[in-house]
């Protein structure tokens, strides 16, 4: 056997041999329980960052390694020509569970994404004479990296040197209901929006704004798309994000994330006016649907639904969330701090603003996991749901002696 190379060997072989568009920081993880991770050397990090909310359940959640393992010895992949039961069980799952009558099974979010926006334009084209295909999206969006979705995220930084990008997208202002009144017309065939703005930092949209957006679809035979990519699946204390609005009910959602909780799966979720418009051979994936993602993400939703998971997230984000206001009235660190379960968001303000990069770094040093949004404004904590109490206050403490050390 090779010796196992050291931590600096791997980074270094890492940043040869990887395409450069990312900058992975300084540290390599090997293994992880819960919310901590061990890296290479032996050190122990808190986790407040969940892999980009992906670790919905911590990492080796006993429920998703014996789902995982289940699955491992019986199939791993047979393909969208055939059934398999962990699909079928999980698109009967979402159907029952939420107002979908049909179910899309992708890889990714952008995928899912990809899907929803390609529905929409057949549902336009279906509804028109292909006239109806402008599909509204917000300032401060983030949809995933294919080209579509790309575009559909209204921030220029993504767009640059990708074009021609595709047409037929139009960007509204955040929150502004006046904005989006204008922007409608007949020849709007969906709006996307996630309801709470996770990468354009942690931004919700208030149920006043969900509502009249949701009012101005059913007027204008427009599809509502809700990207639940990062907001949805628990994440805020509900099922979905767009559950806080009342009465609002969209025609799509788009899952990925905490979905599969560390295995790449997506979904779109459709409900009745978007059920039939997918026709035979207009769309597909050949992973969609794999055995093994699907057993882990049946595995998820059972503990989100068939626990009391969803109760203790908005127990803990209690929690957090008072820690967070404690450390502000001692450092001021914070021109807000936006709350909505276990997504949070805090906008740095005074000695801190725009130092969002050097917060995480200083985390990272005391050995706490967190994440940037919005620019290099705002600091995002998206922990695990399983997180404990302990856990959480042992975060809040770390957090309160990076910022100091800023
Ligand atoms: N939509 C939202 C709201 C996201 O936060 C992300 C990823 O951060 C995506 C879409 C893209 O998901 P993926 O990276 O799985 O393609």
């Amino acid at each position: 056997m090779p010796p196992v190379p050291d931590q600096a060997q791997l980074i270094a072989r890492g940043r040869q041999s990887y395409a450069p568009n990312y900058q992975p920081r300084e540290v390599v993880f090997e293994s992880g329980l819960g919310s901590i991770l061990k890296d290479l050397a032996g050190a122990s990090y808190l986790d407040f960052g969940s892999g980009i909310g992906v670790n919905c359940l911590g990492h080796r959640h006993p429920a998703i390694v014996d789902a995982l393992k289940h699955q491992a010895e019986r199939l791993w992949h047979a393909s969208n020509a055939y059934f398999n039961p962990q699909a079928v069980q999980l698109a009967v799952r979402l159907t029952q569970l939420t107002f979908a009558q049909k179910v899309y099974l992708c890889n990714s979010g952008t995928e899912a994404n990809e899907a929803a926006i390609k529905i929409a334009r057949r549902y336009g084209f279906d509804q028109s004479d292909g006239s109806k295909h402008i599909i509204l999206t917000f300032q401060g969006s983030f949809h995933g990296r294919t080209l579509a979705a790309v575009t559909a995220t209204a921030q220029p930084k993504y767009h640059e040197g990708f074009g021609p990008l595709p047409g037929g997208f139009r960007y509204c202002e955040f929150n502004d209901i006046d904005h989006l009144e204008a922007q409608f017309s007949d020849e709007v065939c969906a709006v996307l929006i996630e309801p709470i703005q996770g990468e354009g930092g942690v931004r919700p949209f208030s149920s006043r704004f969900m509502q009249r957006l949701y009012q101005l679809c059913q007027a204008n035979d427009a599809l509502l798309i809700a990207d639940e990519i990062q907001c949805g699946m628990g994440r805020t204390g509900r099922l979905f994000a767009y559950q806080w609005a009342p009465g609002v009910v969209p025609d799509i959602v788009t899952v990925a994330k905490a979905f599969g909780a560390g295995l790449p799966i997506g979904a779109a979720l459709l409900g009745d006016k978007t059920a039939q418009t997918l026709r035979l051979g207009s769309h597909g994936s050949t992973f969609g649907g794999n055995p093994i993602c699907c057993a882990v993400a049946n595995a998820v939703l059972e503990q989100l639904t068939e626990t009391d998971l969803l109760a203790e997230i908005s127990r803990k984000a209690k929690l957090l969330h008072a820690g967070l206001e404690r450390i502000n009235q001692h450092l001021q660190a914070f021109r807000e701090i936006r709350a909505c379960g276990l997504m949070v968001g805090a906008e740095l303000t005074g000695h801190y603003a725009g130092r969002a990069e050097q917060v995480v770094l200083r985390c990272l040093e005391e050995k706490l996991l967190v994440l940037k949004a919005g620019g290099n404004n705002v600091i995002r904590l998206l922990p695990a749901y399983t997180i404990s109490d302990t856990e959480i206050e042992q975060g809040l403490a770390l957090f309160e002696r990076a910022l100091k050390r800023i």
